[in-house]
């Protein structure tokens, strides 16, 4: 081993043209076991490493950091950053990095599939169809919403959520309203997206597409006193993370048919699920794949491995997300 090199651990395997680019100038050990790497692996490896690669389910905290005497930069294997510790990071100069730009598409597209599988009942009648239940065509069979000429409300107008109201607006015919803590009245104008209250969205939209980022100001943003707002003929969908939504006020929110049903990417217990939401029909359950292509699974890796070379060279990673780590940051 060239002791020379910066060496770099990888918690999971993460596609080849990323670890190619760090293996040019790294030595670089990835975590080869089964599923998320255990606690105490992660904090035996962190101790010798300059440069780190985590995944989302890695808990990133102060006491993990604190085994890390060498570490500079945390390339995080995704855009949020939730499972991160960014005051403890940022206190021992540690810089943070994420992966925009490239898995919008990804994750507005698979957004459009849980919303059209939710309306359209595609799921229920897949079921149906293996079940061996298709005896004659019928005109009450799996009735469904129709998105065209329907209101989406969007939670959190970011990268995401801009790219489901491009697609609903332009492809589907469909109106747009959002709430965000900022407005664009950029995008207002071109897609004519009307900003409006957290409530009155709830109360307005057919399909409300959730995609804020964890912060303390979004944990349960849409918990039971907002499903009761919403339309008894609307959907939800959260592509976004689990613990924004109250999960078990959901399971009872579609119990009672307070919504119509709900698409779902990320669950508040994640891998887990609140109980009873498993065994309801109106809801379509994926496991947290929305960015799951191969395109941009490729592209996070690449730009996973430019952010931490980027630091490792000295220089500023174009993804920071704790810019307060540089002296010159200005509050
Ligand atoms: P982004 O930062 O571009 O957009 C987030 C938007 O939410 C911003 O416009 C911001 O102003 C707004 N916002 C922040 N706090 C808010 C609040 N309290 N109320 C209303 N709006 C608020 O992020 P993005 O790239 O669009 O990603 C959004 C989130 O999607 C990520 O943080 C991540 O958690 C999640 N995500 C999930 C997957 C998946 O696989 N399911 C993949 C990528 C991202």
């Amino acid at each position: 081993m060239n002791m020379m090199k910066p060496l770099v651990f990888v918690t999971r395997a993460i596609p080849e043209e990323g670890l190619t680019l760090l293996r040019k100038q790294c030595d670089v050990q990835v975590y080869r076991g089964k599923g998320v790497i255990p606690r105490r692996l992660l904090l035996k490896n962190i101790k010798h490493c300059d440069a780190l690669i985590s995944l989302l389910t890695d808990k990133i905290d102060a006491d993990i950091l604190k085994a890390a005497p060498h570490l500079k930069v945390i390339a995080n294997y995704a855009v949020g950053f939730d499972n991160i510790d960014l005051t403890a990071a940022t206190t021992k100069k540690i810089v943070v990095t994420n992966t925009p730009g490239a898995l919008e598409h990804a994750v507005a597209e698979h957004t459009f599939a849980l919303m059209m599988a939710v309306t359209r009942r595609l799921v229920e009648a897949d079921q149906f169809m293996r079940a061996g239940k298709y005896h004659a065509w019928n005109p009450s069979l799996f009735l469904g919403m129709e998105l065209q000429g329907k209101t989406l409300g969007i939670v959190g107008l970011g990268r995401i959520g801009k790219g489901v109201a491009q697609r609903a607006v332009k492809g589907m015919g469909m109106s747009c309203i959002y709430y965000d803590v900022l407005r664009d009245l950029d995008f207002e104008r071109t897609y004519g997206a009307r900003f409006v209250s957290l409530n009155s969205l709830l109360r307005t939209a057919d399909v409300v597409s959730v995609h804020v980022p964890l912060l303390p100001s979004t944990r349960h943003l849409i918990g039971k006193k907002e499903l009761r707002q919403m339309k008894p003929t609307a959907y939800l969908i959260n592509t976004s993370r689990g613990q924004v939504l109250d999960e078990k006020a959901l399971v009872l929110a579609l119990r009672k048919k307070w919504i119509a049903g709900a698409g779902l990417d990320v669950f508040e217990f994640e891998p887990k699920l609140a109980v009873g939401l498993g065994r309801l029909k109106n809801v379509v359950l994926t496991p947290h794949i929305a960015s799951a292509t191969i395109e941009a699974r490729t592209a996070m890796a690449v730009i996973a491995a430019k952010n931490m070379l980027a630091v490792l060279h000295g220089k500023r990673a174009p993804n920071v997300v704790n810019k307060e780590v540089y002296d010159d940051y200005v509050y």
